[in-house]
């Protein structure tokens, strides 16, 4: 058996006119997040430490941002997609701990529902995903308000 452990990181910036997609689900507020996908920021930190647990280079390489075919996506089907690649190769993850860093809007009344729909993407009881938010004590550009960061840590293993 081979167990390992990834870490994953993305940040995007507001821009207006743009639905706030975060860990799968929609986030009322007045503005989302610029990006080629859907700019679900923890996803994309998500993805790239299942990525990178496994060795197998990061979202940017398996999903170019310059590919007609991902504008706009769902940033879901590239979480499922990632966990294909995965599959292919016998990982299965067991754990993932992420952290969203911003400061608007609150997190607290759709971490759940992140939380299950996450959950079900990864193929991992509820209990083995933990979602936190937290804010930069208006340091910085998090603390202007101009964007939003994830973390992301997870454990995979290999049974072959
Ligand atoms: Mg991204």
């Amino acid at each position: 058996m081979d167990f390992r452990i990834g870490f994953g990181y993305d940040s995007h910036r507001f821009a207006p006119d743009r639905p706030l997609v975060l860990g799968g689900i929609r986030v009322p507020f007045e503005q989302g997040l610029a990006a080629h996908s859907d700019g679900d920021v923890l996803i994309h930190a998500l993805c790239d430490a299942l990525l990178g647990a496994a060795a197998l280079k990061d979202i940017g390489t398996h999903f170019p941002d310059h590919d007609p075919n991902y504008e706009n996506i769902d940033s879901k089907i590239l979480l499922s997609k990632v966990i294909e690649l995965l599959h292919q190769d016998h990982w299965r993850v067991n754990n993932a701990d992420c952290t969203l860093i911003l400061e608007q809007p609150k997190m607290k009344p759709h971490i759940d529902a992140m939380t299950q729909t996450l959950a079900q993407l990864l193929h991992l009881d509820p209990s083995r995903l933990s979602i936190k938010a937290k804010t930069n004590e208006k340091m910085g550009f998090i603390g202007r308000g101009e964007g939003i960061a994830a973390t992301a840590v997870v454990t995979i293993i290999q049974s072959v």
